[in-house]
């Protein structure tokens, strides 16, 4: 089969022959339609996390079709089928009996230390597929997978935040304007100063104000949550926060976080990270997006142009999300 492989850290990442994966016990075989970009893999192809297992095939954000299970019953072949970042967890763990598998310490990764997507089929463990919801075609339910589940989570993370912060306005965030409108929310969407392409963008899906990230809104918080790998927007977010509000981080990495006056953080405002899903989360999420109306803005690139389609990421230049499209 055809795949995307990344060698090592920050390493070649090319388009090459592999052999078709072969599914082991509790593993379903997918034959891949579709596979959403994350900020994530442009932190595995650049080496800034680097616990993967290599060389690795990226891409954790996976919809395609079954096409045999080995040892499985809650799966069969021609079931549509989505595969998330977390891959697999021991089940046995404190975390794992405590309901935050998210944090399980024997967690593998979705095109980190397991097999993704950026290929025509991939293995996954059977109980990491989750039911996809109609309404979406398979290149539209991609981005739900990670964008949308993870920053599903961070949301969570903001309890019954009536006004929201969003920072970094890319992949999640134009889910989850969406989704936080709906919920009755005020947004207020910070882009990258100046950009108003962005701004226009997150008004026409819900945001209540859009501005740049250097901008004061013209009123208090209740929560923020970074979707930017930005450290020096967290000071930034915490400062427009009221009391007892959060400041939610919503990504793996994250550049240095600079010193700030414990004044901001005075009165019960708190920072915190979110780290990866839980099985739960995803089956939430995925119960109330076609309720909430939920659209995504997708933009294909071919298997083959899976860098360019980082690349543009990279470079701040993708509307919505990328997806990566398997030709069949
Ligand atoms: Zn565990
Ligand atoms: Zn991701």
């Amino acid at each position: 089969m055809q795949a995307m492989v990344l060698d090592k850290p920050g390493g070649e990442f090319a388009f090459r022959e592999m052999p078709k994966p072969v599914p082991a016990v509790g593993e379903a075989l997918i034959r891949v339609h579709a596979c959403g970009v994350c900020r994530t893999d442009l932190h595995v192809v650049d080496g800034d996390i680097r616990d993967g297992r290599y060389p690795i095939v990226p891409g954790h954000q996976i919809v395609g079709t079954v096409e045999a299970v080995n040892g499985v019953e809650t799966l069969e072949p021609g079931m549509r089928v989505g595969v998330p970042w977390l891959g697999y967890t021991c089940g046995a763990c404190s975390y794992c009996r405590n309901a935050t598998e998210n944090l399980c310490d024997a967690a593998e990764f979705t095109g980190y230390q397991r097999h993704g997507g950026y290929a025509e089929y991939t293995v996954a463990d059977a109980r990491y597929c989750f039911a996809l919801p109609e309404g979406f075609s398979d290149l539209d339910a991609a981005p739900l997978l990670c964008a949308g589940l993870i920053g599903y989570r961070a949301l969570s993370k903001a309890g019954d935040a009536r006004r929201l912060g969003f920072y970094g306005f890319g992949n999640a965030a134009h889910i989850l304007t969406q989704l936080a409108a709906w919920q009755g929310r005020e947004v207020f969407a910070f882009t990258r100063d100046g950009d108003a392409v962005g701004q226009a963008f997150a008004r026409s899906l819900g945001a209540v104000w859009a501005g740049g990230s250097s901008e004061r809104p013209e009123t208090e918080l209740d929560a923020a949550v970074v979707f930017a790998p930005v450290g020096d927007l967290v000071p930034v977010a915490l400062k427009h926060l009221r009391k007892g509000g959060v400041v939610v981080c919503a990504g793996i990495h994250m550049s240095d976080i600079p010193a700030f006056p414990y004044a901001d953080l005075w009165g019960e405002r708190r920072i915190v990270s979110v780290a990866n899903l839980t099985r739960r989360d995803g089956e939430e999420f995925l119960a109330v997006v076609g309720k909430a109306g939920v659209r995504t803005e997708v933009s294909r690139f071919p298997l083959e142009s899976t860098s360019a389609a980082l690349n543009e990421l990279r470079a701040g230049r993708i509307t919505g999300a990328a997806v990566v499209e398997i030709g069949w």
